[in-house]
């Protein structure tokens, strides 16, 4: 609970952020507090131990900041999730539809093992669609998601229904 209301309290409402009528979570004041990012950080490298991961995805952008330092302090390795055309190497990709368009994203195939436990990170979990192609692109590769942790749900979008029948009995956690 004291940890929760530390990072609540770090996120700023940006009103009319990227488009009029949204509420933007900025998530950058807890960044930029020290003792805020690294109670994120522990907490996310807890859950990282906790559900027995061997790799953690990050999501491009923001979830790369919050993914990489778990990482590091649960001992296990970092992989990026990217927009379609970033990876150098040999990837997987998954389409997925946005409200206007359509978006892809991408993986290094060569950085997931079929035994791998991957969980999952991203800063907020709006209406799934993001984290839904990652889940894919993990299974196309043939490894486990163990679960999936963000810093914030936007419950109002429901991503966590959307989640629900990719993500099975794996927990989607979050503040
Ligand atoms: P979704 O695919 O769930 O609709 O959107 C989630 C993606 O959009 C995440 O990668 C997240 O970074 C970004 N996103 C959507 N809304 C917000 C927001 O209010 N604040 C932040 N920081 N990111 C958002």
């Amino acid at each position: 609970p004291e940890v929760r209301e530390l990072l609540v309290s770090r996120i700023r409402d940006v009103p009319d952020y990227p488009k009029p009528g949204v509420k933007f979570k900025d998530i950058t004041p807890l960044l930029a507090d020290p003792k805020a990012f690294s109670t994120l950080t522990e907490t996310l490298a807890d859950a990282c131990v906790e559900f027995g991961a061997t790799k953690v995805v990050g999501l491009e952008a923001r979830g790369f900041i919050l993914a990489a330092p778990a990482a590091v302090r649960a001992g296990i390795g970092f992989i990026p999730v990217r927009k379609a055309g970033k990876l150098p190497g040999a990837t997987l990709a998954e389409s997925y539809e946005l409200e206007y368009g359509s978006a892809e994203i991408e993986i290094h195939a060569e950085d997931l093992a079929e035994d791998d436990r991957v969980l999952v990170i991203d800063d907020v979990l709006a209406t799934g669609g993001t984290a839904e192609a990652s889940l894919q692109l993990i299974r196309q590769a043939g490894a486990q998601v163990v679960g999936v942790a963000v810093l914030l749900e936007l419950g109002f979008l429901d991503g966590r229904s959307r989640l629900a029948p990719t993500l099975g009995a794996a927990p989607l956690e979050a503040l």
